[in-house]
């Protein structure tokens, strides 16, 4: 049954929303509601890859990076959801000079964040997945603080931690419009009713721009396919596969149980299968089980949209993570609460306000995979 009135409404039930609802409880916000438009994790969330790393470009994704990996690793004894946490490394593999380069720059900053990320000769990086052709690569970075996990059991954990302490979560109930009143938010109309309140935490995903524009509010953010293949078992592969990825082309592949599941920026099998095959020849002798496709949201930048709207007031938003959102779930849900609550943010996220585009001060995120 859906509240009158709430102290706090998130709209969106990905990792974004469910991990903001988690956090709002956590600091003391009292029955707050989350509407899901269709079920928990229906958007990008339950279609990702599940990837969590720390090797990025932009010195604030490393740290948010860091922190998320840490909860995800105390996240059973913090939120008593069992979690399957791979944490078996990325692999980069790079084959011009100019990613050689700049991943280079990147090592530094890594090794500033106390990482033992580290450049690899090609050779070396057969030694990590023997069934990779090399000839044409220069180098590979393996990051050893980064893996993978399910991104349902994550969403799951915080909506059930959030519920079990008064959280109200609405599934198959769409948020129609954030209503506004003398330049506050004033509540938000659904397809069930009206819930009033003076607070709204948009965490929509790519469908988060609409939904903005009901109060007045403009999120740059674009969807872009992404398709991913699950193969039959691969028992050739090592087990404890890194999440290795062709840097130049985008192609990915991890373990998905003993089979291996993969991925890359074009939009068939037809298309991906030659790019695929030519650096991960082993692929073409396994049979493709079952796909499936999901929103990245982009931002103009490829960094988050995450802040406090200038007006109207009350409405907190997090969108555009660029193909990187799963992994900064922890660390963002808890920013949104605070933000949400008046509370002194744990992390500076002022540099991924939408504000940027107008200040001209955008903040470029290099490795987007
Ligand atoms: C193939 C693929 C692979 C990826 N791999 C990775 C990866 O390895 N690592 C990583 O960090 N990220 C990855 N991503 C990106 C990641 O999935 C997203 O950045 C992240 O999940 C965004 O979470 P979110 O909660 O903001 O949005 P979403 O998960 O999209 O959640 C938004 C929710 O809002 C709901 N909603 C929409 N409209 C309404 C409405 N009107 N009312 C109520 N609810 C509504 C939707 O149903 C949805 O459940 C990948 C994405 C794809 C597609």
């Amino acid at each position: 049954m859906l509240p009158e009135r709430s102290e706090a409404v998130v709209i969106g039930g990905g990792v974004m929303g469910a991990a903001a609802l988690h956090y709002l409880v956590e600091l003391g916000c009292t029955e707050p509601v989350l509407l899901e438009r269709e079920t928990l994790a229906s958007g990008s969330t339950g279609h990702c890859a599940g990837g969590v790393r720390t090797l990025f470009s932009d010195e604030l994704n490393v740290r948010i990076g860091v922190e998320s990996i840490r909860r995800l690793e105390r996240f059973e004894a913090e939120l008593g959801q069992e979690l399957d946490l791979r944490l078996w490394g990325y692999l980069f593999l790079l084959d011009n000079a100019a990613d050689v380069s700049r991943f280079g720059e990147d090592l530094a900053l890594q090794a500033r964040c106390g990482l033992e990320t580290r450049m690899l000769t090609p050779l070396e990086a057969l030694t990590v997945v023997p069934q990779l052709e090399t000839d044409d690569l220069l180098a590979a970075v393996l990051c050893p603080l980064a893996g993978y996990v399910t991104p349902d059991l994550v969403v799951q954990g915080y909506a059930r931690r959030a519920a079990e302490r008064g959280a109200h979560v609405e599934q198959s109930c769409a948020a129609v419009r954030v209503l506004v009143e003398g330049g506050c938010v004033a509540g938000v109309e659904t397809a069930h009713g009206t819930v009033r309140t003076e607070r709204v935490i948009l965490t929509a995903g790519v469908w988060s721009r609409e939904l903005a524009a009901t109060a007045g509010l403009d999120l740059p953010v674009t969807p872009e396919r992404r398709f991913m293949f699950f193969t039959e078992d691969a028992p050739s592969f090592p087990r404890e596969l890194p999440l290795t990825i062709d840097f130049s082309t985008g192609f990915y592949f991890h373990r998905e149980g003993a089979a291996l599941a993969f991925g890359g920026r074009e939009q068939s099998l037809e298309e991906l299968a030659p790019v695929a095959a030519r650096r991960l020849p082993a692929l073409e002798e396994l049979g493709v089980r079952s796909s499936w496709w999901g929103y990245y949201e982009l931002s103009p930048d490829h960094n988050a949209l995450v802040g406090a709207a200038a007006s109207p007031a009350g409405l907190v938003y997090a969108t555009g993570f660029s193909g990187h959102g799963f992994q900064q779930g922890p660390v963002i849900g808890e920013h949104l609460a605070e933000l949400t609550l008046g509370r002194a943010p744990t992390f500076d996220l002022t540099s991924f306000s939408v504000e940027r585009f107008a200040d001209g001060d955008v903040r470029a995120e290099l490795n987007v995979v």
